[in-house]
């Protein structure tokens, strides 16, 4: 009796390499920011003849490009991975609504599609008790 779309351990797979893609990301971004940051306040600016908001605007433009960048890296890389619904086609991973839990995790627990809520598998209860 097979009637999942999706067997749980393939697309716990899956989440876990685009999470690993997001980490890896997130460290760059870290190390970016602490440089930008340093660079703002120890570069004597003024000495050069520089404004700081020359310096800044092209930066922040920069990041901007960088992050939607990376966004689209990471989302094709979840297309291929074909971390979407089968039937809606919607994402099936990224941030939640607000303060409700990241879609990957909303998957995980109910076994669902967080958009049309068709039933991608069925979760394993064993381990679902326990951590809150
Ligand atoms: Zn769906």
């Amino acid at each position: 009796m097979s009637d999942e779309l999706l067997p749980q351990s393939v697309l716990e797979a899956r989440l876990a390499t685009i999470r690993q893609l997001q980490r890896k990301g997130t460290l760059v971004w870290f190390v970016v920011g602490i440089l930008a940051t340093v660079a703002v306040f120890t570069v004597p600016w003024d000495r050069y003849g520089l404004s700081l908001g020359l310096f800044l605007y092209p930066a922040a433009g920069t990041i901007l490009i960088l992050l939607f960048a990376r966004l689209q890296r990471i989302r094709r890389a979840a297309r291929k991975l074909e971390l979407t619904c089968p039937r809606c086609g919607g994402d099936l991973w990224g941030p939640g609504k607000e303060d409700s839990p990241d879609l990957e995790e909303l998957v995980l627990q109910r076994g669902q599609c967080p958009h049309c809520h068709v039933q991608l598998f069925v979760p394993q209860k064993d381990r679902a008790s326990g951590t809150h």
